[in-house]
């Protein structure tokens, strides 16, 4: 059994979706669950749409925009709209009303995964021209806590459901399936964070026990920096699930953080490839994939740096960097880099305004604070003497760190 995850990028267009449909039904006789993301930019649309209408303004133009954007694809694809996108279509207008009385996160909830289930529905419809195949809702089978916009998947409720419901599915035919998508306890929809698709091909390879999983994407496999930063990028061949964890730790957008746990758990092999090439293999993911590995350069922009002085002269000491962490953890945040010293505590966290607002209000008190951004961070996974080099050279260095594996630069 295998589990396919096609991103967004993949099924932008009627041509995407026809290539996804020669992937899938060159792939056989084998067991074949496939997870599907919202076509093309649709996520960014249904939060736009969702802000609209939690707003209290008009949406209707970017609804008709959401709405032309999947009929076309729809009628290139079938020459006309299948019942259960029509299904959605209206639940998503219905949902819409009335929803600036709803609480901000659950509004979010309630609106954008039917980008997920939009997108399934004309897949399934076009796929179901050419081979067996059963569409199937991955809310009736994730269920998570209601931690809405970041929800946390209640693991046995999830596997046993997965088992009775799910699996008689796929013993039958390939299954296409949302990804990114569950629900509560009350039947309310959850999403699993932005690219939580990924997250999703890793839940049900763990539930079912898959013999592997695959995510589809529009570059070669795994490369050792964003190519376009560096144009001398590298592909790897090979990873360690715990290589990949840290990647993802230092913010590889390679693939979903949360992914790597449950696969490894079960040794399950991840393979990245492109969707565009299908003769490339693309990048393992394994176990004993342990290959001393080329350095990996991770940057990321618009960081922010926040400094907390004590008030007093005491020390900044175990208790007072307790405090501090704790407040992060409340908050659901996390440090990118961070450094004391004997007054202060520095660190560096990813620039969004309302976290910002949220760690003045609880840390004024104590301390005295101050920020600095935007700034940008760049990590050397694995470094050599040589990978310095390809760091900006203008930079103005505001902190740095270096490890036996890893150095890290946080500069203007
Ligand atoms: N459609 C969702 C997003 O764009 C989930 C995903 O693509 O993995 O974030
Ligand atoms: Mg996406």
């Amino acid at each position: 059994m295998q589990i396919f995850k096609f991103g967004g990028a993949s099924v932008k267009d009627a041509t995407g979706v026809k290539n996804l449909a020669e992937i899938v039904t060159g792939f056989g006789s084998q067991k074949l669950v496939v997870i599907v993301s919202a076509m093309g930019k649709t996520t960014n649309k249904l939060e736009e749409l969702v802000k609209q209408a939690h707003k209290g303004e008009d949406y209707n133009e970017t609804l008709s925009e959401l709405k032309q954007y999947h009929h076309k694809i729809a009628r290139d694809l079938l020459g006309e709209l299948p019942e259960k996108y029509m299904k959605f279509e209206e639940q998503l207008q219905t949902t819409l009303v009335g929803l600036n009385e709803c609480d901000d996160m659950l509004a979010y909830d309630k609106v954008v995964p039917f980008g997920e289930l939009m997108s399934t529905s004309i897949i399934e419809a076009y796929l179901a021209k050419k081979t067996t195949c059963q569409w199937f809702d991955a809310r009736s089978v994730i269920r998570t806590d209601q931690y809405f916009t970041e929800a946390n998947v209640d693991w046995v409720v999830t596997e046993k459901q997965v088992n009775t419901i799910l699996k008689p599915v796929v013993e039958a035919s390939i299954v296409v399936t949302q990804g990114f998508i569950g629900s509560d306890v009350e039947g309310n929809s959850t999403t699993l964070g932005r690219e939580g698709s990924d997250y999703t091909g890793a839940i049900l390879a763990y539930c079912l026990n898959a013999d592997g999983f695959t995510v589809w994407k529009d570059v070669p496999g795994i490369l050792n920096a964003d190519p376009r930063i560096l144009a001398e990028a590298e592909q790897y061949e090979q990873l360690s699930y715990r290589e990949v964890t840290e990647m993802t730790y230092y913010g590889a957008q390679v693939i979903h953080p949360k992914t790597l746990k449950p696969i490894a758990q079960k040794s399950i092999p991840l393979i990245v490839r492109s969707f565009l090439d299908r003769n490339r293999i693309g990048t393992t993911i394994a176990t004993d994939n342990t290959t001393k590995m080329i350095p990996c350069f991770v940057f990321k922009g618009n960081q922010l740096l926040v400094t907390a002085q004590v008030k007093d002269h005491s020390f900044m000491d175990e208790k007072k960097l307790g405090l501090i962490l704790q407040v992060l953890d409340l908050l659901n945040i996390k440090i990118n880099l961070m450094q004391n010293s004997a007054l202060t505590f520095s660190f560096c966290i990813d620039n969004k305004e309302f976290k910002s607002k949220r760690i003045k209000e609880l840390l004024n008190r104590d301390f005295i604070l101050s920020f600095e951004s935007p700034l940008n961070l760049a990590t050397i996974k694995n470094y050599t003497p040589d990978s310095f080099n390809k760091l900006p050279w203008n930079r103005t260095v505001i902190m740095e760190q270096k490890t036996s594996n890893n150095y890290q630069v946080l500069y203007r």
